[in-house]
């Protein structure tokens, strides 16, 4: 259980400041959720030895979090060259493939590969290719078969295997790629909670994804991760067919004007809201924390907005990956979420469309809870109530009690939802007797205050749903 009792979630990527036993606990006791692995820097060694030691701190601290996988997906990268180029303003440089590594052609342009065979047939004179997040800037001027002569409009210097973005234009890759397939296939093997899908397109790509986990018995989650026009474009559609998104806010900002990005975060957190999905804000939250120990202003405010959005989840990268503060960024996430959640006086989001009876029963429990200003305490074996009521973002805490072990892990994305493991016995009220008495005994609730209870109860031999006032009485005493 976390100690920080804040609702939005807070993911961390792993990465060389934080893959070691010590600072893994630390992070963990101080309230991170789900750790990220980024494939795009994984090799499969690493990523066995990560989830191997993300479960061991987790035993050690006595809390759990969840693992998610973010495999690159159709990325287009430059390929190796002898030295860092220098790329100087007004220059022609040719983008080339399967010619090797990178050099000055015959007649005397400096070149380098791409890894996408199609990249002369799908781009267009007056395109533009960005590189290293934009860092570089480039017009094509010139195609001939599989050369792509550019200009360059904004110079500077070109390392290894660069990551390239080109707005606008659709690019022909399949979704998951063969690297994708052996980094999924080690997921699996090693029972990972989340995968996140880079550059997703279209629903598609999502079906494309879930088939490949249903055929290998998988019970994983699949994030969407949006970053590019085409996305934008096919939004509503892909958060249909993903089980949540994440807003990649670094190539995004490289795809379309960065202008746009506030927009897009509030219209696709609200969409997701809306249609029962979990939101992660990820990329640039904290980036000066990399190297100093306390936020710039606006990095606070950045921080604020997304949880005044009321997005699930924040995630950092860099910050934890090769920043100096690691446990410091999460302390920072900590006292702006607490602060920021006090603000928020709106009892229930009105948004939700909730047709179902049962549905309208929990939007019922929620109204009562807030009114009464008591936790919801939810049972739950698939999760769905426990989405619903997340997503109604109510403003009392919701204590979820399961006893699937996968849907315990998946829980810790959903705002709000602090998720705990119970084996379920047969007798109803003693599940709820030895629910009180955890949340008890964690000091989650308090006795003699009221609690609302979601859960089945017997009417005569008919199981029905139910909402209950109950009161936890201090003398209890089950474990
Ligand atoms: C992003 O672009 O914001 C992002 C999260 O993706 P990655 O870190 O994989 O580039």
């Amino acid at each position: 259980m976390r100690t920080t009792q804040r609702k939005t979630k807070l993911i961390f990527t792993v990465g060389p400041a934080t893959q070691e036993a010590e600072m893994l606990e630390a992070l963990i006791r101080h309230g991170v959720d789900i750790c990220r692995i980024n494939m795009a820097h994984a090799d499969h060694d690493w990523t066995r030895k990560i989830i191997h030691n993300v479960r061991a701190a987790g035993e050690s601290v006595g809390r759990h979090i969840a693992i998610l996988m973010d495999v690159k997906g159709p990325e287009i990268r430059t390929g190796d060259v002898p030295e860092t180029f220098e790329l100087q303003k007004g220059e022609h440089f040719d983008f080339t493939h399967g010619e090797g590594i990178g050099g000055v052609g015959e007649d005397g342009v400096r070149r380098v590969d791409v890894n996408y065979k199609d990249f002369a047939n799908d781009i267009r004179v007056g395109d533009t290719v960005q590189v290293d997040s934009g860092l570089l800037r480039l017009e094509v001027k010139e195609i001939k078969d599989q050369r792509v002569r550019c200009e360059v409009c904004i110079p500077g210097p070109l390392g290894n295997r660069r990551h390239i973005n080109l707005p606008g234009v659709r690019v022909n890759l399949p979704a998951l790629t063969e690297k994708d397939q052996s980094d999924i296939d080690v997921g699996i093997e090693e029972n990972i909670d989340f995968f996140a899908l880079s550059f997703v397109r279209e629903p598609a790509d999502l079906d494309t994804f879930h088939d490949y986990l249903r055929k290998r018995a998988s019970p994983a989650k699949v994030i969407a991760k949006i970053e590019d026009q085409q996305a934008i474009s096919n939004l509503d559609e892909i958060i249909l067919a993903a089980d949540g998104l994440m807003i990649a806010r670094g190539d995004l900002g490289v795809e379309c004007p960065f202008e746009d990005l506030p927009v897009i975060q509030s219209r696709a957190i609200n969409t997701c809201i809306r249609q029962l999905k979990p939101v992660i804000v990820a990329t640039h939250m904290l980036e000066s924390m990399i190297d100093s120990p306390i936020p710039t202003r606006a990095e606070v405010t950045d921080i604020a907005n997304a949880i005044r959005e009321q997005a699930d989840c924040v995630m950092l990268s860099g910050e934890t990956t090769i920043g100096k503060y690691p446990v410091e960024c999460v302390d920072t996430v900590n006292r702006i979420a607490v602060r920021m959640e006090q603000e928020q006086t709106q009892p229930l989001r009105k948004d939700l469309i909730l047709n179902l009876p049962k549905s309208k029963m929990l939007r019922s429990a929620a109204h009562l809870a807030t009114e009464m200003d008591a936790p919801i305490l939810v049972f739950t074996r698939r999760g769905i109530f426990t989405q619903k009521l997340s997503s109604l973002r109510p403003n009392v805490p919701v204590y979820a009690f399961t006893d699937n072990p996968v849907l315990f892990k998946q829980l810790l994305l959903l705002h709000g939802i602090e998720p705990f493991f119970m084996e379920f016995v047969h007798e109803l009220e003693d599940n709820i007797q030895s629910a009180f008495s955890r949340l008890l005994k964690g000091g989650w609730c308090e006795a003699g205050k009221p609690l609302v209870v979601v859960t089945k109860m017997y009417a005569g031999e008919t199981l029905i749903d139910s909402t209950q006032i109950r009161e936890v009485s201090g003398e209890n005493t089950e474990s």
